[in-house]
């Protein structure tokens, strides 16, 4: 890959930030977005706008090709067997939920277990929590161990036959573990148990065929690989989204309505309430272009050399405990200086132009776990440099000797 010419497609990346050029290392929070998906979403409300599915007139027709095509594309990037398994959603976090939701209505109750890990996000959490007070359901957690793996041994005694969906991170966003789904959709599908897997940071590195890997449901957003806000994917199997109710009410999702009587409409739409993200959902589609152009295997091997060089340097720095030391390991680092609060690094990496996340990272019983209060995680994308993985080191060598001054 040539990154020269890939950091000129970001225009963001031009800026500087405190008179230092910006070094952009919280990619797992959020990715930038290269010019054509920028340009995609000028252009859709410069040249074709007009609400999807409802108009004959000629611009309705090309703003619902340009979102049934984004469809498409997702389907094809997931290896989906048919559009009618792809949804769109506002992100991770809204497909979750809208699993919980609607599997939990048609599929739990009272006495009846999910399984997630100690490593998962916040919002692969509490919307199972909402279940629990609603439902009376129970969580279950799969430990992980000293390295930040899921500890599988432990895994396989949670399950029982109260076990009803197991739903896990691909790759976790403080630990940077990719996790083994092929294995744990293996060792579900042999209890007759369905799969979520929480690809928010697992899609933007890691290719997935849906089919191949036999997942149930997965979801992504749209954010984290290189396209806009506000749009994400729910994959789920075409066997299960028939079998469950609709999340929300509204337009788009009815088949007729009467005060009598409703029926619905027929997958995908049936989950999609109201005007959709069309203009987000143009735009993905080209991100999802450029992510293909590239080749995500290629980008992977990028991050990864990215991940092990700064790994090496990090750990130069002595006084330096890095969380999350997998083998099976995708590009985040997230760290602790002895004696220093992750806020104080993050603040004065910031002040040179060095772009980090610190805190709890939306995952705080793993950081219970861990018994820290928060990190501060360096995370990589297909637009970094080995010379900005320097000027990082250099930048906190320059922090740690003011914080310890
Ligand atoms: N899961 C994981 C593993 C994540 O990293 C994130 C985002 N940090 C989410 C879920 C939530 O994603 P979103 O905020 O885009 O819905």
């Amino acid at each position: 890959m040539d990154i020269t010419k890939i950091r000129d497609d970001f225009p963001i990346l031009e800026q500087e930030v405190y008179k230092r050029p910006l070094v952009y290392f919280d990619n797992a929070a959020t990715t930038q977005k290269p010019r054509v998906v920028i340009d995609a979403i000028s252009n859709a409300y410069c040249t074709i706008n007009a609400n999807v599915h409802r108009g004959v007139h000629h611009l309705s027709q090309l703003s619902t090709e340009g979102h049934e095509g984004g469809r498409e594309k997702v389907r094809q990037f997931l290896n989906a067997k048919t559009i009618k398994e792809i949804i769109f959603t506002r992100g991770t976090t809204e497909s979750i939920n809208l699993v919980a939701s609607s599997f939990g209505e048609a599929f739990l109750s009272a006495g009846d277990e999910v399984i997630v890990s100690e490593m998962e996000h916040h919002s692969n959490i509490v919307p199972w929590q909402l279940l629990e007070s609603k439902k009376g359901i129970k969580l279950r957690v799969i430990p992980i161990t000293e390295v930040g793996e899921l500890d599988m041994n432990a895994f396989r005694n949670l399950i029982t036959e109260k076990t009803k969906l197991i739903s896990v991170a691909h790759v976790s966003n403080v630990l940077g573990t990719i996790n083994p789904i092929e294995q744990i959709i293996s060792i579900a599908h042999s209890n007759n148990i369905p799969v979520l897997v929480d690809g928010a940071q697992g899609a933007p590195h890691i290719k997935v065929d849906v089919q191949k890997l036999d997942v149930d449901f997965y979801v992504f957003s749209g954010h984290k690989i290189y396209a806009p806000t506000g749009v994400g994917v729910l994959y789920g199997k075409e066997e299960w989204l028939d079998k469950m109710p609709p999340y929300q009410g509204g337009g788009e999702m009815i088949g007729k309505v009467t005060f009598e009587k409703t029926t619905f409409n027929e997958l995908p739409f049936k989950f999609e309430a109201g005007t959709p993200d069309y203009v987000g959902v143009i735009a993905m589609t080209e991100a999802l272009n450029y992510v293909e152009n590239l080749g995500i295997e290629n980008i992977a091997v990028h991050e990864t050399e990215l991940l092990q060089y700064t790994t090496e340097k990090l750990k130069a720095i002595g006084g330096i405990t890095i969380y999350g030391n997998s083998s099976c390991k995708s590009g985040v680092i997230s760290f602790n200086v002895d004696g220093i609060h992750p806020y104080d690094i993050g603040m004065l990496l910031d002040k040179q132009g060095i772009a980090v996340r610190t805190g709890h990272l939306c995952a705080q019983p793993l950081m219970d776990r861990l018994g820290i209060p928060g990190v501060v995680r360096a995370s990589f994308a297909l637009y970094n440099t080995k010379d900005e993985c320097d000027k990082f080191i250099n930048a906190l060598n320059r922090a740690l000797d003011i914080l310890k001054r």
